[in-house]
Order: structure tokens, then C-alpha cells, then sequence
């Protein structure tokens, strides 16, 4: 095809097959950004606005690039790359006001303080361990975090528990304050958030709360904004916010469990959130987990063999698990005075070892054991029956999948031939009976028995 157009209409007609399969906010966001420089039939030059931009063309559209545009001998597409330069100016909150010194703290800075919430100290760029699954996620935060309200805005990254979304959005923060000490960085979990306009409502300070989030915030970093969901009453105050600061250029990142189309919020905000980059944050496969255990442990002065590491981390893949066993090790070695091997290990972390999955458990024999100790059908668990005496055994079934199949929620879902959210209801109906229903609780002990003796 080449071989025959100009370099800048093969271009053009390149844009114009990516736009069909792409999504109006992605095209926008990454295709269209891209300038044509120059082409000739060996070789075309793209100006793009930053190094994510390339990694997304890449990563996407390598085969198509290559029929579209020349390409070398070995199939990939001839393309130079240049990165534009930001001659922007700066934006009005990044001019230093009069370096006026001040020596006492101005009214409006004392009520600001109330407000401001603060990051963890450990969460830093430096201690987030890269690998393949959050690679992209950190490099995105990373230049967030060197050019704020500049790269892209909001940033959105969501992901599952325990995978180092919290550990990011403290890192974006720390880097702001140290190397834009003039932007005011405001990071808080939306739990945080609602309790402060309850607490404002109920002392009659709302006003003073919405002027600090819409006049002294530069940088707001919004941890789990799924605990904004059937919160009406908060989502509008919240929304509000956002779009003030996001209309004056202010850098917001956001964190969340699940991607914003599957929030429950008005499509006002969803469509505001996906408008920046929306990233998506993995389970890190085990080579990293066991890079981010040995730093770990060397934080805290242990000394753990490699093939012990491994040991762990293959059996545990949440982060926030693997800390959780490197604290008992710890605690249990110093007690114990034992050096640390693979039977300490085992020994310690023996029902961390008996619920992280060895091979993997299938949903059939998930249904097998759960019908046979709820005395139903298989056929009754796969079908629609709402009766309590098959709903409640199907629920069950659906939360020992989460708990013991390292699946993503829509997988699961997809298995029961349900949506995720499904699952998620039937994962938190299942946890409340158990609080107050012993009967319940000890026919699911006996189904994860059931399970774990048809694998030993
Ligand atoms: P999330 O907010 O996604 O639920 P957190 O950010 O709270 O998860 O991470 C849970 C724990 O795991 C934290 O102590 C964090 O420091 C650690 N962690 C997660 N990912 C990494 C990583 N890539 N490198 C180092 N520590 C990590
Ligand atoms: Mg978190």
C-alpha cells in the first residue's frame, strides 16, 4: 500500500482505520494528538506529545502501522519518533507569587491545615517495585507527578485490593511536595472526604471546606472512589469539586477498584474521569512479587533465602497478604530464635498456605462441594432458581470462587454466567450472614475441606 501513496495520506488513512475500532475518548487522547513531520517511502517521522503516547501507538497498532506505513525487513513499521518539546508557558498556579517571607501563618492557611490530610511516609516512588503489571501504571503517575495539570488529566488508576494503588497516589503526592513545593497537595480517601462534609455540615463550616477544596487545593489525590457509590448527597459536592479544579488546569488523580464505566455514578463524572488516562493497575507476576518480598523484608532487617522467597510468593499473590506473612516470619523467627527456612515457613504460614491456591480450583468442583454439602443440584447452583434454598448455596459458591480462584471479578462473574457486580453482592451477603450465622459458617468450612481433599 506503501509503495504507491504519499507517506502523509497513507497516514491519514492509518488514522482513519485506527478511529473505527478505537473509542471517541481514547482517539482523542492518544491518536489525535500525534503530528505527521515528515515521510518518505523509507521512513516517516511522528511528533508526539509525550513517551506514552509512542508506547500506546506501539503497543496497539505495531501490525497495522506496518501495512499502513513502511516498514523495515523485519516487519516492523518504519517509524522515527520525535517527542514535542512543552514550550507551553506555565500555567497561573505555577508562578511563584512575590517570594514573600512569611514569619507567622495567615488566617486562611490556619483553616487550610484543618482540612489537609497527610500521606504515608513509606509510600514512596522509591519502595514501589516495578514489573510488567504496573510498569505503564508507574511511569503514568511518574510524569503526572513531574508535570501536575500538564500530562493528564485526571489521572485514573484502578485495580484490585492490596496491588499498590493507595502506595502510587501517596508517591505522586510526596513527589509534588518535594519538587513543586509552591502546589498544594490535598490527599484523602473518600470516606475521609464525606466525613468532612458531614462534619462540616454539622458545624455549620461547609462554606469554609468548599472554599479550601475549590481555592486552596493545586494537587487533589482521591483514594477509592468506589466508596462514593449510592452516596448521592456527597457525589454532587464531589463532582462540583472536581470540575473547578479541573477547569483550572489543577492536577486530580484518582484511585478505584474497578475502571470508571463500572462505577455506579452519574455519567457526568464517569465521562469526566475517563477523559484524562485511565490506567490499569495487575496482580504483579511472581518474579516481582518476590522482588518486592525481599525488599520488604530487607526493610525490616531480614534475611530471607532466594528459593524461600520464591516459595511465598508463589502461593501469595496479593501485596498486601505477602506483607502480612513477612510480619508473622519476622515476629515468629525473633520468638522463636529459628532461622528462616522453607519448613519455618511452611510451619508459620500454614493457613496462609492452605487458602492461597496451589493448582488451580476449578468452579466445578467449587459447585460439587457446595452442592453436595448444601444437598442441591449442580444443574439448581448454574441455574435461576431465586428459592433461599438454592440462592444462598449459589451465593456461597460464588464467594469461595472469589476467595480461592485468583480470577478478576468479571471472569468469575463470567464463569456463573453473571456480571461481576453479582458477585461482588453475593460476596458481601454471604460475609454478613457468616458474622451472625454459625450453621453457615461451618457448612463453608466444610465445603473448603471438601475442596482441599480432592486436591491433596
Ligand atoms: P491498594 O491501595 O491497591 O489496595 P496499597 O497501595 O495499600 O494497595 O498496597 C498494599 C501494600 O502493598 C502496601 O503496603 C504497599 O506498600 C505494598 N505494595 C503494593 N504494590 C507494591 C509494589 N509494587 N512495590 C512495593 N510495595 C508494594
Ligand atoms: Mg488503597
Amino acid at each position: 500500500m506503501q509503495q504507491t501513496q504519499a507517506p502523509c495520506d497513507a497516514w491519514l488513512q492509518f488514522l482513519e482505520f485506527a478511529k473505527a475500532g478505537t473509542s471517541i475518548s481514547a482517539y482523542r487522547n492518544w491518536l489525535s494528538p500525534i503530528q505527521f513531520v515528515s515521510g518518505t517511502p523509507e521512513k516517516v517521522v511522528l511528533k508526539v506529545p509525550n513517551i506514552f503516547v509512542k508506547e500506546y501507538l506501539l503497543s496497539n497498532f505495531k501490525k497495522e502501522l506496518a501495512t499502513f506505513l513502511p516498514s523495515q525487513t523485519n516487519g516492523e513499521p518504519a517509524v522515527e519518533f520525535v517527542i514535542e518539546k512543552q514550550e507551553r508557558k506555565p500555567r497561573p498556579f505555577f508562578v511563584a507569587p512575590n517570594p514573600i517571607v512569611r514569619t507567622e501563618e495567615s488566617q486562611e492557611e490556619k483553616e487550610a491545615a484543618a482540612f489537609e490530610a497527610q500521606l504515608n511516609s513509606n509510600y514512596r516512588f522509591s519502595t514501589f517495585i516495578e514489573g510488567h503489571s504496573n510498569q505503564f501504571v508507574k511511569s503514568a503517575a511518574i510524569g503526572v507527578a513531574n508535570r501536575p495539570g500538564e500530562t493528564y488529566n485526571p489521572l485514573f488508576l484502578h485495580g484490585g485490593v492490596g496491588l499498590g494503588k493507595t502506595h502510587l497516589l501517596h508517591s505522586i503526592g510526596h513527589h509534588i511536595r518535594e519538587h513543586h513545593k509552591r502546589l498544594r497537595v490535598q490527599c484523602i480517601t473518600t470516606e475521609a472526604f464525606i466525613n468532612q462534609i458531614v462534619d462540616c455540615l454539622r458545624n455549620k463550616s461547609i462554606d469554609k471546606l468548599k472554599k479550601f477544596y475549590r481555592s486552596s487545593v493545586d494537587v487533589l489525590l482521591v483514594d477509592d472512589i468506589q466508596f462514593l457509590q449510592n452516596r448521592t448527597n456527597f457525589e454532587e459536592e464531589f463532582t462540583n469539586t472536581f470540575e473547578t479544579l479541573i477547569n483550572q488546569h489543577k492536577q486530580i488523580v484518582i484511585t478505584s477498584d474497578k475502571p470508571p464505566t463500572q462505577l455506579k455514578l452519574s455519567e457526568r463524572i464517569v465521562a469526566r474521569m475517563e477523559w484524562g488516562l485511565v490506567a490499569h493497575i495487575g496482580i504483579p507476576d511472581v518474579e516481582t512479587r518476590v522482588a518486592i518480598l525481599l525488599a520488604k523484608a530487607e526493610q525490616k532487617g531480614l534475611q530471607i533465602p532466594n528459593n524461600v522467597a520464591f516459595k511465598i510468593a508463589e502461593l501469595i499473590h496479593n501485596i498486601r497478604q505477602l506483607e502480612g506473612a513477612l510480619n508473622r516470619i519476622s515476629a515468629y523467627s525473633r520468638l522463636m530464635n529459628s532461622s528462616i527456612n522453607e519448613e519455618f515457613v511452611e510451619q508459620t504460614l500454614r493457613d496462609l498456605f492452605h487458602l492461597a491456591p496451589k493448582d488451580k480450583i476449578s468452579i466445578d468442583a467449587i459447585l460439587k462441594s457446595v452442592a453436595s454439602v448444601f444437598q442441591v443440584r449442580v444443574t439448581d447452583l448454574k441455574g435461576h432458581s431465586r428459592t433461599k434454598d438454592i440462592a444462598v448455596p449459589r451465593q456461597v459458591a460464588m464467594f469461595l470462587a472469589k476467595e480461592l480462584i485468583n480470577e478478576s471479578l468479571v471472569m468469575i462473574g463470567a464463569s456463573f454466567g453473571k456480571t461481576h457486580s453479582t458477585i461482588l453482592h453475593a460476596c458481601k451477603t454471604i460475609e454478613t450472614k457468616v458474622s451472625t450465622d454459625e450453621m453457615l459458617r461451618r457448612q463453608i468450612d466444610m465445603v473448603r475441606r471438601n475442596i482441599e481433599m480432592q486436591r491433596a
